[in-house]
């Protein structure tokens, strides 16, 4: 029995990847410096593993950035723009990655898009000139021999071809035929040269492979491996999948050439079943049963019985992480903070390699019950640990269908709610926070260092927001928010706020390129046991005539943004989060706030790949949580939501059926064709379709807001119409904000005349 990692974090157990990569960006160091600080870093990284006793460690995992941007280089999928900059390699790297603005040029930086249903954000490779394709192997040949320095055999990660494939972005007319010829070819000399250099193993990830499949994918699969296969030679292939299962092409894969094929047995529901209908004895199964994307730790009694069951159908078996293990923190031992009771339950990327040695030791064992890790671990999921709260698991079982409609109908609300709340047309707002300069977050860390009262900080950010409710004032927006100073991350926030999660100090995990987050940790059942929000926002109403939003994070979004329980389902858990902020509504509602936002950034996030598990296994609990919010209040308290994105035309009768009043979403960018969508579907809500993009400094001038409100207006009906920003302004600058929400209500006023 062996076992194995798909691949290892590289950022470092305290970001140090992080501040290196940006200390260059910067100026503040040397290319010599970084690559030395990596070359440190990976052989951390390797001899971690190699301690661990992992037998295939990956090499090739590294990247300064991210592994799809290196791929994309190590293949020559580079546009041409960078290329015409003439820089050096590194620089031409993260000129993709960032854009570059210099004296060589003025270019923007590749697309960016969520990785498959993780947190994780690649950089979409762009081919616009067909003649850059062109192996150049040297980062995987030295992080190779890297390995091998250290006694390591490791092997070879690299994108497979077919899922690459699927990631780049064709511009224009360029021949993709060609371009997959050009692509074979350059993967055809991968395999000679890592032949050359000895190399044992090579893992094509193709994770592209769990999502619903058409037959000409599948063609354009088997046409890519046949040919690549005929020319591994002496070295051996697996195939990695992870994030689901392989339903449409398991068949095809067995009858592949493969060495060893990689399939998910957590979140691919169906692979044990693919498994059942039989396995090829001359392939090695590589099991992932381990947990790449959850910090809690393995249930090694659930996990042995389920590797006792893959054995019966896959006689070579390597026991293998459900994915990259670049989706969790690094490890529990810099966290001095958390109590031993929690720190026993978790279990981030150093201490799942220890999973690993332990399941492969238990599973070889001939007397497993007295196996000392296992006994550990079977005493560890008896003990009571205190993670059920009765009060809410009775809440949740009285919940009645009713309880899940909000009355009366909508049309009938909003007759109501424009009366009472007599907004002009096109009421204009912003999505809630404001500035977060450096004077806020310094007093939030002084009230957390204990260095200021309670008092001290309350009193800083009541001026703070006095100032802004000025300024909404002066420039005449039609409902204010409070502006969210007090609040480090939206859902942080209510985490800190709620009983049930914990935090970590160090728990972080790469986003993209630099950023790091670092998710709450959802521990217990969660409850409420204070209001968490309604003295901001009745101190914010206090101060103006005019409406306040109270401003709150919705259930889904903050289970999406957490590290979920494993001991109930997620749906519970958005349940009870959702009934603790169907609190706060009601309680706000009592304070006299009249308009209440209900963030859904995230609620696209864990949307699952596969089409036809959309309803069943999300949808058809998610958006009644989000009814459950806010079902309780009255017809004229008016409910907004705001989403963090606009594609949501395939998702539109769910949108409509959360039932808010108010919806706000991303639209500036170019998505105004959703605005078409919206019409077909006949979507009731009113709608705020970001009138400028908020992550961008650039201020839009009053002619251009002029025309993007014209725009919406020839593809809405005015009445359903508000004018905001796409997103909140928490990252922006107070300059450049003050700027473009005055532009937005001058050319708001200017439209309102011709109307
Ligand atoms: N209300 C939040 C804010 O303005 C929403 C942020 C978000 O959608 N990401 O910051
Ligand atoms: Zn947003």
């Amino acid at each position: 029995m062996q076992n194995s990692v798909i691949s290892y974090p590289r950022i470092g157990a305290l970001r140090e990847l992080k501040f290196g990569v940006e200390k260059y960006f910067k100026g503040l160091s040397s290319k010599e410096e970084l690559f030395s600080l990596a070359k440190t870093l990976r052989k951390t990284h390797f001899q971690t593993q190699k301690e661990a006793g992992i037998d295939y460690i990956s090499c090739n995992d590294f990247s300064f950035y991210d592994n799809i941007l290196d791929n994309a280089n190590i293949f020559g999928v580079v546009a041409k723009r960078y290329k015409n900059l003439n820089l050096d390699p590194l620089d031409e790297y993260f000129a993709q990655a960032r854009g570059y603005q210099g004296d060589k040029g003025d270019v923007k930086a590749l697309a960016m898009k969520k990785w498959f249903n993780t947190n994780y954000h690649y950089l979409v490779p762009e081919c616009d000139d067909i003649s850059l394709i062109k192996l150049n192997a040297e980062k995987i040949l030295n992080e190779y021999k890297e390995a091998k320095d250290l006694g390591i055999e490791a092997k070879v990660v690299v994108s497979g071809l077919f899922t690459f494939y699927k990631l780049i972005n064709f511009i224009n007319d360029t021949d993709k035929k060609e371009a997959l010829t050009k692509l074979k070819s350059a993967y055809k000399e991968l395999l000679n040269e890592l032949n050359k250099a000895g190399v044992k193993w090579l893992q094509f990830d193709e994770p592209y492979l769990v999502y619903d499949l058409s037959s000409s994918d599948i063609s354009l699969f088997n046409d890519i491996y046949k040919d690549l296969l005929h020319n591994k030679a002496g070295l051996k292939i697996l195939l990695q999948t992870y994030f689901g299962d392989v339903r449409d092409i398991y068949d095809y894969l067995l009858k592949l050439d493969f060495d060893a094929i990689g399939l998910d047995f957590l979140e691919g529901k169906e692979s044990l079943n693919l498994l059942k209908k039989g396995f090829d004895d001359k392939k090695i199964l590589f099991a992932g049963v381990l947990n790449g994307k959850n910090i809690y730790k393995n249930n090694y009694k659930k996990t042995v019985s389920l590797l006792k069951e893959i054995q019966k159908y896959a006689k070579n078996l390597v026991i293998n992480t459900s994915c990259s293990l670049l989706h969790s923190p690094y490890t529990i031992k810099n966290e001095s903070k958390l109590d031993a009771k929690f720190l026993d339950y978790l279990s981030f990327a150093q201490e799942k390699l220890l999973e690993l040695k332990d399941l492969k030791e238990i599973l070889s064992s001939s007397d497993i019950e007295n196996h000392p890790s296992y006994k550990i671990n079977i005493e560890l999921f008896s003990r009571e640990n205190n993670r059920k709260n009765e009060a809410v698991s009775a809440r949740i079982a009285s919940l009645k269908d009713s309880d899940y409609v909000r009355k009366p109908a909508f049309k009938e609300r909003e007759k109501i709610q424009k009366q009472l709340l007599s907004l002009p047309l096109l009421p204009t707002t912003t999505i809630g926070s404001f500035p977060q300069s450096a004077d806020v977050r310094s007093n939030r860390l002084a009230f957390k260092q204990q260095k200021i009262s309670a008092t001290q900080y309350t009193e800083f950010n009541q001026t703070k927001i006095k100032e802004c409710i000025k300024f909404q004032e002066e420039i005449g927006l039609d409902v204010l928010v409070h502006g969210e100073f007090e609040r480090n991350d939206m859902v942080e926030y209510f985490g800190e706020s709620l009983d049930g999660f914990l935090f970590t100090q160090n728990g972080w995990v790469q986003s993209y390129g630099t950023r790091c987050v670092k998710p709450p940790i959802i521990w217990a059942d969660v409850s409420r046991s204070k209001p968490m929000t309604v003295s901001w926002s009745k101190f914010a109403q206090e101060q103006t005539n005019k409406l306040m939003k109270g401003m709150l994070t919705g259930p889904v979004t903050i289970l999406n943004w957490s590290f979920p329980r494993e001991d109930i389902s997620t749906k519970e858990s958005t349940l009870q989060i959702a009934l603790a902020i169907r609190d706060e509504v009601l309680d706000l509602e009592k304070a006299g706030i009249k308009i209440i936002q209900i963030d859904e950034a995230a609620l696209r996030e864990k949307l699952p790949l596969r089409k036809s598990d959309w309803h069943s296994e999300y949808l058809n609990w998610a958006i009644p949580a989000f009814n459950l919010v806010h079902s309780g209040v009255k017809p004229e308290t008016q409910i907004h939501t705001h989403m963090c994105y606009s594609e949501f035309s395939d998702i539109i009768k769910e949108i409509d059926a959360m039932d808010a009043d108010v919806i706000s979403f991303e639209a500036s960018r170019s998505n105004l064709e959703l605005l078409d969508t919206l019409k077909a579907n006949n979507f009731q809500t009113e709608v705020g379709p970001g009138v400028y993009d908020i992550h961008s400094p650039r201020v839009p001038s009053v002619d251009e807001l002029k025309n993007t409100i014209r725009a919406i207006l020839e593809k809405l009906p005015k009445e359903q119409v508000w004018i905001n920003p796409d997103c909140g302004l928490k990252t922006r600058g107070e300059k450049e904000v003050i700027q473009s929400l005055k532009n937005m209500s001058e050319a708001t006023a200017q439209i309102r005349k011709e109307l």
